[in-house]
């Protein structure tokens, strides 16, 4: 039996994070364990790869939600990362912090320390921003963001003028002064290698003596004493092991596996659990709750223009970019192929951008999403513009559905089951047709390929959302934040709440999705996190 000071489990965005932060002092005897393997592979750290990876089940746990009613009871492909880096070693790198306003409402749902002034510091914290240093920006931390502006494909300024034609403000930082607007993401590449929080603070602590990592370590309990977490039962190669840890035990599973494992573990709502079998050590009905996501459709407009197809479509495209990759890590391997955005507001009156737009100069209309198969472009010059609503109302569930720590969660998504998120969408599908009217990327639009010109009524363009729309991987809300055990997991501590010694550190303590893309704020959420244990075991 091992004994250490923290047991992290999972080691994802936030979890090597962690593994990083509390291995920082020697004197912390700290073991991370990983369900997944190692991600030396060119698939994950290629940029491009995650078109591999996106269903490999050799770091993906590919999970496939319940038929959702407003998603024309179709179930849908829910990709986790399951290999060292978690999700943020097949993620799409986008780096996208949020709105000031999403971490105002997490603080005024009654969670102290939350707001947006209190976390930025820790969004520079990690930063190592290849602007420097500056009042938005932190430089020297363990994480690269990088700019691409000289790099991304023509159409993305093209697109970025038709913003700007529309009357939306040009901003060229998305985390900095300006929010709101169109332009570029910035990413978390570094010299054309993604920029995992493996790579980025996981390799580093590795070099530590007190700093264990366990991989193909799969946690299937938490263990407790009364009420306190001591420990984990966890499967290393096939064989049961228990790991025991002094000081804490740290969910970092993300917003599917940590859920999980709590209802594994006896906590979560007592009914559930008393049907499956499983002893209740702690009655917590929002355990696996308040599961929210961005949903996302795309319109793919054939182009009069080369796109990013032309070159990655035909074989020689493809050994051409591999050729520019190998001699200068450059070129269409070296980034996503989500280059450039906006955040708007479909509607006047509102006060804050409620649409987060996605322009990617490639298609992939015609592309069944198949295990172990690389994601393929349209053999056509085409773009997509794509929209998910910036702040969902309707909330779904993951539940477990045995005892046996093998079999997967249930996952309802409980899509668009309120009138804000239904006139959202609609309003959002709505503009990406006026963006492929408007000048100047209207002229390079040869015709709208999907859903195309048959779908023109409003009945229409939602039966197309709803046959069409899917996640952009943004799960998260699970075991929210909040300060009553009524309804919340966590406490704004992060300690599960009637339990001691055990804590969730991942997307999954979000009170609400935020407005953007999700890795950012969960390696903000780990910083503070590991903050806070550190601080409560001074
Ligand atoms: C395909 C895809 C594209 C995305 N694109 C972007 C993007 O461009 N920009 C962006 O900001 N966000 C993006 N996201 C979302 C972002 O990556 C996630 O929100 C973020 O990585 C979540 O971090 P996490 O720490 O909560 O969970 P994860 O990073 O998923 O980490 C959880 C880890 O825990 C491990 N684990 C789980 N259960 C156990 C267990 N029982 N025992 C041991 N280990 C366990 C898992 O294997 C995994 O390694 C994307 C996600 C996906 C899947």
């Amino acid at each position: 039996m091992t004994q250490v000071d923290y047991i992290i489990v999972g080691a994802g965005s936030a979890g090597c994070v962690l593994a990083n932060r509390l291995s920082q002092d020697p004197r912390n005897h700290v073991l991370l364990l990983e369900a997944g393997g190692s991600d030396r592979s060119p698939a994950i750290q290629v940029p491009l790869g995650y078109g591999l990876t996106f269903s490999d089940p050799k770091y993906n746990w590919m999970y496939h939600t319940e038929p959702d009613p407003a998603l024309a009871q179709r179930s849908a492909y829910w990709p986790r990362g399951k290999v060292l880096g978690g999700s943020s070693s097949i993620n799409a790198m986008v780096y996208v912090r949020g709105q000031a306003g999403d971490f105002d409402d997490w603080r005024d749902a009654g969670n102290p320390g939350w707001g947006w002034d209190e976390v930025l510091p820790y969004f520079k914290k990690s930063e190592d921003h290849v602007w420097g240093a500056s009042k938005h920006h932190g430089a020297g931390g363990e994480m690269r963001v990088s700019e691409f502006s000289k790099q991304v494909h023509p159409l993305c300024h093209t697109f970025i003028e038709t913003g700007a034609a529309l009357g939306w403000q040009k901003t060229e930082d998305f985390n900095g002064e300006h929010a709101e607007g169109v332009g570029l993401w910035q990413m978390n590449i570094r010299d054309g290698i993604r920029e995992s929080t493996s790579n980025a603070f996981l390799r580093p602590a590795m070099k530590r003596a007190n700093l264990r990592v366990q991989t193909h370590a799969q946690v299937t309990r938490v263990l407790f004493e009364g009420q306190r977490a001591i420990g984990v039962e966890c499967l290393v190669d096939g064989s049961t092991q228990i790991l025991k840890a002094r000081k804490e035990v740290v969910l970092a599973g993300g917003a599917i596996n940590s859920p999980q494992l709590l209802q594994l573990s006896g906590v979560g709502d007592g009914a559930l659990l008393q049907g499956l079998g499983i002893p209740v050590r702690q009655h917590l009905a929002g355990v696996g709750q308040g599961l929210q996501d961005h949903l996302c459709v795309s319109y793919f407009f054939k182009s009069k223009v080369r796109t990013l197809n032309n070159d990655l479509y035909p074989l020689h495209g493809k050994l051409k970019a591999g050729i520019q990759y190998l001699l200068g890590r450059r070129g269409p391997l070296g980034m996503s192929v989500n280059q450039a955005g906006a955040f708007v507001r479909s509607r006047a009156d509102l006060t804050r951008p409620n649409l987060h737009l996605y322009f990617n100069p490639i298609s992939y209309s015609g592309d069944a999403i198949k295990p172990g198969r690389m994601r393929s472009p349209d053999p056509f010059p085409a773009f997509l513009i794509s929209f998910n609503t910036c702040r969902p109302t309707s909330r779904g569930s993951v539940q477990i559905q045995s005892s046996n720590p093998l079999s997967k969660p249930l996952i309802r998504t409980n899509f668009l089951t309120t009138e804000q998120d239904l006139r959202d969408v609609f309003e959002g599908s709505q503009l990406l047709r006026r963006i492929a009217a408007t000048r100047p990327l209207a002229d390079v639009v040869a015709c709208e390929h999907m859903p195309g010109p048959q779908v023109q009524t409003p009945e229409q363009v939602m039966q197309d959302f709803r046959q069409r729309a899917g996640s952009v991987y943004h799960a998260s809300c699970t075991c929210a934040m909040g300060a009553s055990p009524a309804s919340a997991v966590v406490d704004a501590r992060l300690r599960v709440h009637g339990v001691q010694g055990l804590r969730v550190i991942d997307a999954s303590v979000f009170p609400f999705v935020t407005s953007g893309n999700t890795n950012a704020p969960t390696v903000m959420v780990a910083e503070k996190g590991a903050d806070m244990v550190l601080q409560d075991h001074a």
